[in-house]
């Protein structure tokens, strides 16, 4: 293998621990939750929990697929805990969130993917937070069509689910996931509810060229996508796929115009741009548009 790239400036970033952050951390051990936010050691942690955004992992925290980009544990999943949508509520609520974003682990061991848990959680947040709005970040239930409509019924604010790279990477970028049935899964959304907008996040630095991502911007706009998220791939430990090429800011930047030009409401691009990063602004552009 090569050797791993040097970091560009750009990307140092310094992880300070306040008082704030060591609160909710000890909240969420409390309440046996995890958060993509520390899980991931995401960058963005002080900016988006001071702004009131926190993206909750539901379904335990062992994933049944093994994405070569990803840091999350592979395994035999926990059994399924039915109390976790409250306790996702209670956690949203003492954080004051104005927008909650909530994720999962795959679950190829369960019938429905866990597509209940996702509503379970919708409603209890609404339950207890009736003006924060709800964000989820799906897995592909495996293109099981249900699921996807009982999600769908729920009524998120935003539907996300992630390309995460170019169809010609995809296989050798993400386990079991498939380039056309993400795609299928946006259209499908779409088709179900043309009101909620629909999201999708490319990384960049896997190999990609430049004509691939444009090419993928068309494919998402072709199923009706709403807002783009396009951020740099880092390469969580050594053993996870290298970063090919750490893609400048100003070529982000160009990107965020060519997805404004493709006719996305919202396109966020940066390299530190994580999926649910100012997913608040995004709910309230999508809603303008
Ligand atoms: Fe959490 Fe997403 Fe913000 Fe990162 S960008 S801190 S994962 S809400
Ligand atoms: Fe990570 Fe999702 Fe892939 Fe599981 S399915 S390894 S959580 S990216």
């Amino acid at each position: 293998r090569k050797e791993p790239l040097a970091k560009p400036d750009w990307l140092r970033i310094k992880l300070t621990t306040d008082g704030n952050y060591a609160e909710i951390k000890d909240m969420m051990r409390s309440k046996t939750l995890h958060s993509v936010c520390e899980e991931a050691r995401c960058p963005n942690i002080y900016e988006c929990w001071a702004n009131r955004t926190a993206t909750f992992m539901i379904l335990g925290d062992i994933c049944t697929r093994a994405c070569r980009f990803c840091a999350v544990k592979t395994g035999m999943p926990t059994e399924l805990d039915l109390q976790e949508p409250e306790r996702v509520a209670e956690a949203a609520e003492q954080m004051g969130l104005r927008h909650c974003v909530v994720t999962s682990v795959a679950r190829d061991d369960l019938a429905d993917g866990g597509a209940s848990i996702f509503v379970g959680t919708i409603h209890a947040i609404r339950a207890r937070l009736p003006l924060c709005s709800v964000e989820v970040l799906i897995p592909d239930f495996l293109g099981n069509r249900d699921s996807l409509q009982l999600v769908m019924d729920a009524k998120p604010d935003i539907l996300n689910h992630n390309i995460e790279t170019v169809r010609r990477l995809s296989d050798r970028v993400r386990a079991r996931a498939k380039y056309d049935r993400t795609l299928e899964l946006l259209r499908r959304a779409k088709e179900m509810n043309p009101d909620i907008p629909t999201k999708s996040s490319i990384m960049l630095g896997l190999g990609e060229e430049w004509d691939e991502i444009l090419q993928t911007m068309d494919d998402l706009r072709a199923v009706g996508c709403n807002i783009l998220t396009l951020g740099q791939y880092l390469q969580p430990t050594k053993s996870h796929l290298q970063v090919e090429r750490y893609v400048h800011p100003d070529e982000f930047a160009k990107l965020k115009e060519e997805g404004l030009a493709r006719g996305f409401s919202h396109v966020e691009s940066a390299p530190l741009v994580r999926s649910s990063y100012h997913a608040h602004e995004q709910v309230q552009s999508a809603a303008k548009a």
